[in-house]
């Protein structure tokens, strides 16, 4: 199965159409996947729909998916084509195995009342297993994701449940990270997994002019809320479902509005956020379950220089992953911050590189030294973590040949040990940098004149949420749920009643 990493949104509108607001939704979550994208939307019960004997309204889901950027994949046009008020939308990542439009989502399924169009950000750590199983039972699969697996569980358990018993039932078979974006029944449909291990947020849009009326919106991060012009309400929270249905209004009054249920379908004693979000992945200008990531990027900077102060004449981000950190860093050290390096903001993140061109070329192409600023310079050099070392590797040899003096490398998180099977795309054990190595190699294999990483400690008070309810499985080699041949730190869950 593909190890991924994506980014999510929802959108129902009472009136309008809801596949531009999506559009603009995933163009703020690009961060979150260059590979493709994609939009389902389904006419809901607001307008324009054909009667139908089961539910009273036209339940056809159109979709729209492609390979490549957010705008890229669509035009204008095709936005325009996407007719209907109640939709969701997919960015999406994976280094693994082919890029291929099959694993584009969101995905189709079909079940007895209709068609389910589905969204994920996330890794199951089952799906192997639940796939082997509903091929034994006749299902075919298209994709290679365990967003299919999601999918046909789901249209099997629909057999026999309502939704939310469906998705209680689903909940109950797979083992892993999901925030999951669901259109069915023209309903919108948000579910955050019980530990709450990727983010999910829900905003809403009142009295929005322009023919849209009102609407909610569930998405992977607040960054795409705010592009709306929308309020961020609060995260979904873990083991939460959100079920969201516009509706017409009654005749007499007319006046259209979204009904909003939340079902709170598990509890964990424990939740399990993932700490790299706060780190590498999320936006700094994300709030993720009520912190602004910023001020902890700010906080992990600060605290660098106390846990890792070094004497220096500038402080320097690799940008923009290391910006934040490094700026809390210059504050605290009273270093000054100049820009050792120019980023090439036209080009994507580093990892997502075509195979073909070189790391080296790959990271030429991004970043550029400002030579008069490194020159002769003992400089501290920020960036959030180091995985492979590549980029790192490189750069260093990039400010000293361009006369840097000395570099001191900080890191804004610990050592990167071991590999995350639960939604952020690091490499195997074998290829990560600090797996095997001391601290001293790390510095010599970099050709740093130091290093110096946050401590654990540091980072989780940074972050400002217990140890007991992150997941710091990339930091510790310890899991909140169970991975073959892993250790598994148990978070336990129960079943709320309802
Ligand atoms: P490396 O050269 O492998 O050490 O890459 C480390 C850089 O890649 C760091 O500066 C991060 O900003 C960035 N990075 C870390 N994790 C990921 C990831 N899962 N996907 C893409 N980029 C990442």
């Amino acid at each position: 199965m593909k190890k991924e990493g994506c980014g999510i949104a929802g959108i129902a509108l009472t009136q309008g159409n809801a596949a531009s607001p999506i559009f603009y939704a995933l163009y703020a979550l690009q961060h979150r996947g260059q590979e493709s994208a994609g939009i389902a939307v389904c006419s809901g019960g607001a307008k324009g729909g054909k009667e139908n004997e089961i539910s009273g309204w036209k339940k056809d889901i159109s979709l729209k998916k492609g390979m490549g950027f957010v705008y890229e994949v669509f035009s204008t046009q095709q936005l325009e084509s996407l007719e209907g008020n109640i939709g969701i939308g997919h960015v999406r990542y994976s280094t693994m195995g082919a890029s291929r439009v099959e694993n584009a989502e969101p995905l189709l399924a079909n079940y007895r009342r209709g068609k389910i169009a589905i969204a994920h950000n996330g890794n199951l750590v089952n799906a192997l297993e639940l796939r082997s199983e509903l091929e034994r039972e006749g299902r075919i699969f298209h994709s290679d994701t365990d967003t299919e697996v999601m999918a046909q569980l789901l249209a099997k358990e629909l057999m026999r449940h309502d939704p939310i018993g469906a998705i209680k039932e689903l909940m109950k078979c797979v083992v892993g990270s999901y925030s999951l974006v669901i259109l069915m029944d023209n309903t919108l449909i948000g579910v955050r997994d019980p530990l709450g291990i990727k983010p999910l947020c829900l905003g809403e849009l009142k009295d929005g002019g322009e023919g849209n009326g009102e609407g909610y919106i569930i998405a992977s991060e607040s960054p795409a809320i705010d592009t709306l012009g929308w309020n961020l309400i609060r995260d979904v929270r873990p083991g939460e479902v959100l079920v969201i249905k516009p509706s017409q209004g009654s005749r007499r009054s007319r006046v259209a509005e979204n009904d909003l249920e939340s079902h709170q379908l598990y509890r964990g004693v424990n939740s399990a956020h993932c700490v790299f979000e706060y780190v590498y992945f999320a936006r700094s200008d994300s709030v993720l379950d009520g912190r602004l990531v910023y001020d902890v990027r700010m906080k992990m900077g600060k605290r660098l220089v106390e846990e890792q102060g070094v004497e220096a004449d500038m402080v320097s981000p690799v940008p923009d992953s290391g910006t934040t950190f490094a700026i809390g860093y210059a504050k605290r050290s009273g270093i000054d911050y100049m820009e050792g390096f120019i980023k090439n903001r036209y080009v994507g993140r580093t990892f997502i590189m075509p195979e073909k061109a070189s790391r080296d070329t790959a990271v030429r192409l991004k970043l550029n030294v400002v030579q008069a600023n490194v020159e002769g310079k003992r400089i501290v050099l920020v960036d959030d973590s180091i995985v492979r070392g590549t980029t790192s590797r490189i750069i260093v040899d990039y400010l000293k040949k361009k006369g840097a003096k000395e570099v001191h490398l900080r890191i804004g998180s610990p050592p990167i040990i071991a590999p995350c099977y639960l939604g952020i795309n690091t490499p195997t054990r074998d290829e990560l940098l600090a797996s095997k190595r001391t601290t001293a190699d790390i510095c010599e294999f970099l050709n740093a004149d130091s290093i110096g990483y946050l401590s654990m400690e540091g980072l989780i008070d940074s972050v400002g949420i217990d140890a007991n309810n992150l997941c710091l499985g990339c930091l510790t080699g310890k899991y909140p749920v169970e991975i073959p041949g892993e250790v598994c730190i148990a978070r336990q869950l129960k079943l709320t009643q309802f």
